[in-house]
Formats: structure tokens, C-alpha cells, sequence
């Protein structure tokens, strides 16, 4: 059985992708801080897979530990090759993830994505485990005009947190370049997760105030906030409202699986590939679908665009369907029952 380091394991999509690996055989190693998650969507895992007849219990394996501090990570990587199942794969999703909240906090986000990113490949190096998935995301892209965004695209992010997250793919690259016999290195650019697991047991469950728009739509359709304020309703889009590439949540923890058994099975390199669907929705569609869908009222208001928001930012993922043979099963509907389902099941999320 292989085992393999999740960073960020507790956190939304870290959390469904254990999950998924679970299932899929695989002994995994969570390392968390919890600063912005919970224990408790681990221990859901558990219950979820129980549900299901599989007591998995044993191959998940939890560590408290910040990315900050090498000895953190040094100990699950020892840890681990104390029980004799030695580290072969790390799966990165820990980060901080707010772009309002980077523009306030430079010197955190570069510290907490970058210096922690650094110290995990150091670890790593250290270990001879040179395989890794890396949470990229769709911020990284400069978006020209409306037309489906590739891999090639030229790269330009406008915020803090969108630069760490380039900074981060273009250190891998150097890493993969220093011994390119050696590396398997998948940067994974996600466009809009959404959604939540059928269950209703795990889902996104951010500690503060939400910025984005998906849990600030649950948030209002259960009463919790009055409105959604639009960002501009005079974007050049069919209703003037800006079109995302939601992306379910399941959909995207399947294409971690795929890309951890892409790399361990094929020769050393280093890939960039787009999640997501490569079909649009825009605010006005997403708050109907959501309605409907639901049979809920999500009140909304028009105010001014939001700096540095684009029209559309839709993905080509062709190349993630071609070498993963990844193909996103569920659609908008799909990612409005689930997420409300999790809401109404967990309306405080994890937190009391
Ligand atoms: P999340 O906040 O739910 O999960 C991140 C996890 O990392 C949390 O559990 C947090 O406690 C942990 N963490 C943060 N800093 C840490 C540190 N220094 N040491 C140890 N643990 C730490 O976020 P998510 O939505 O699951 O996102 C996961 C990854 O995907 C992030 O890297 C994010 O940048 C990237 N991403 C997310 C989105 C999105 O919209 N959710 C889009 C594109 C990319
Ligand atoms: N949006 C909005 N109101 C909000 C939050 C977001 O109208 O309170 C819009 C935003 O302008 C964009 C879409 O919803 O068109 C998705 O925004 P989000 O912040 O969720 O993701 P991102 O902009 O990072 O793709």
C-alpha cells in the first residue's frame, strides 16, 4: 500500500481528495495546522467510509504541524518510516487562500505559501521523495480576452495570493530542472471548486467571513447573511454578470487520484493542467440554478465591479481529459444540492 502525504488534508478540497484516496487503497499522512479547517472533517472521512462498510481507519494517519516550521514536517516524514511505510508522494493543498485577505497580509501569504512550500520540498530532497501534486490555481492566469483559458496562456496574477501560487509553480519547475531524471511534479490548476461530498458530512466550512461567491449563496439562502451583492452587471457577458467554471468538488478530489497515479506510473515530469469543466456559468445563471434547484430564495443586489475581477474565466481542460483521461462527472445542479445539502445538514460548518 503506498503512502502518501496530504498537506492541507483537513481543509475543502483536501478533505474530499483523502477521501478518494482512501477508497482508492492508498495510506495517507495528513499534516494540518487546522488554521483554517477542522479535525472534524477527518473524523466525517471515517464516518463516511463506515457508512460504506470500509473501516479505514487505520490507514489514515493525522499530524498537527505548520508548514513554517521544518521540524513539523521532518517529524511526519520520520514518522512515517518508523512504521516502515516511508513517504512516496505529497499531495500540497496547504495554503492560505484569500485573495482580499493577501492584499492585507503580504508578508503572511508569501511566508505561509512560499517559505512553508519551500521547506516541504527541502523536506523532501531530504527524504528522496521527489513526487508531488501541487494545488495551483486559475488566479495565476492573465485573462486578455473571453476566450477558454489553456496552459500555455500567458501568466500574469494580480494579487498577492495569485503571485505566490506562480511563485510556487515556477520553484517547481527549478526543482524539476535541477535533477529532471528524478521529479514528477503535476501543477494543478484549479478554476472554482464548489459543492460539497452527497453525504452532506464534509464541505467547505471557512472560518471567517466567505468572500467567494458559492458559500456566500448558502450563507444567504439560509439566512445568515440578507443578500448577495453582484459585482457589476455590466460585464460583456449574455446577463452582465461575470461566468466562472464551477467545478464539483468530488470531481476535482477524482482528478488529484488521477494525477498521483499519472505520475507514479509514468517516467519523471513536470505537468501543468487546467480542473475544470470548460463550461460557464455566470452569477445571475448560478443564484437561478441555486433557487430552483433548491426551492430557496437567494436575494441578491447589483453594486460596483470588484478590482481585478474579469468578465469570464473559463477553462480549457482539454489536456487534463487527454493525459489524465479525467472527466468532470457532475454539473452546476449537482454542485447546488450538494452544498446546500451540506449547509442545511451543518449550517456553522465544522465550527460550534
Ligand atoms: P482550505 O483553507 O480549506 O484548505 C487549506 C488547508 O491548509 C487548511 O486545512 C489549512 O488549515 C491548511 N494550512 C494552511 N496553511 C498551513 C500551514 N502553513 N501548515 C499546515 N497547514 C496549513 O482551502 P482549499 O479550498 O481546500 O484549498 C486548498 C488549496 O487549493 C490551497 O492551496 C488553495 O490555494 C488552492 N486553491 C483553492 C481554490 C478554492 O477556491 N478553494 C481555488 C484554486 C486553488
Ligand atoms: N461575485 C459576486 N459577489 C460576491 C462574490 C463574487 O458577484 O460577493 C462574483 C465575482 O465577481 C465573480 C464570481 O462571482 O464573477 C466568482 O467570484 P469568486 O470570488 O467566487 O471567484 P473568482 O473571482 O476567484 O473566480
Amino acid at each position: 500500500m503506498k503512502s502518501i502525504l496530504v498537506t492541507g488534508g483537513a481543509g475543502f478540497i483536501g478533505s474530499h481528495t483523502c477521501l478518494t484516496l482512501l477508497e482508492n487503497g492508498f495510506e495517507i499522512f495528513v499534516f494540518d495546522s487546522y488554521i483554517n479547517s477542522s479535525k472534524k472533517s477527518l473524523k466525517n472521512i471515517i464516518k463516511i467510509l463506515k457508512k460504506n462498510n470500509k473501516d479505514l481507519e487505520s490507514n489514515l494517519h493525522l499530524f498537527k504541524g505548520d508548514l513554517k516550521n521544518v521540524r513539523n514536517i521532518e517529524a511526519i516524514f520520520q514518522a512515517a518510516l518508523k512504521k516502515n511505510k516511508a513517504i512516496e508522494a505529497v499531495i500540497h493543498f496547504a495554503g492560505l487562500k484569500s485573495v482580499k485577505e493577501s492584499i492585507v497580509y503580504p508578508c503572511s501569504y508569501w511566508d505561509n505559501n512560499v517559505t512553508g512550500t519551500i521547506n516541504l520540498l527541502k523536506i523532501m530532497e531530504k527524504y528522496n521523495c521527489r513526487n508531488i501534486v501541487y494545488s495551483s490555481s486559475a488566479t495565476v492566469y492573465k485573462v486578455k480576452s473571453n476566450k477558454l483559458l489553456n496552459e500555455k496562456d500567458e501568466c500574469e496574477p494580480v494579487n498577492p495570493y495569485g503571485q505566490t501560487k506562480l511563485t510556487i509553480e515556477n520553484f517547481l519547475k527549478d526543482i524539476f530542472n535541477s535533477a529532471s531524471s528524478e521529479w514528477r511534479i503535476a501543477c494543478l490548476r484549479y478554476f472554482n471548486p464548489a459543492g460539497a461530498h452527497k453525504s452532506g458530512l464534509i464541505g467547505e466550512s471557512p472560518l471567517g467571513k466567505p468572500n467567494n461567491l458559492y458559500p456566500q449563496i448558502t450563507k444567504v439562502a439560509l439566512g445568515k447573511m440578507s443578500e448577495i451583492k453582484i459585482f457589476g452587471s455590466n460585464w460583456p457577458t449574455p446577463d452582465g454578470t461575470g461566468v466562472r467554471d464551477y467545478i464539483h468538488v468530488s470531481d476535482l478530489a477524482e482528478g488529484h487520484l488521477l494525477a498521483l497515479n499519472y505520475l507514479l506510473n509514468n517516467k519523471p515530469q513536470i505537468l501543468t493542467l487546467n480542473l475544470g469543466t470548460g463550461k460557464g456559468t455566470s452569477v445571475l445563471e448560478f443564484i437561478r440554478i441555486f433557487e430552483r434547484i433548491n426551492n430557496v430564495k437567494v436575494p441578491f443586489s447589483f453594486s460596483k465591479r470588484r478590482d481585478g475581477d474579469n468578465a469570464i474565466v473559463v477553462a480549457n481542460n482539454s489536456l487534463a481529459k487527454s493525459i489524465l483521461k479525467w472527466i468532470p462527472k457532475r454539473n452546476i445542479e449537482d454542485i447546488c444540492k450538494s452544498g446546500w445539502n451540506w449547509q442545511l445538514k451543518n449550517p456553522n460548518g465544522f465550527n460550534k
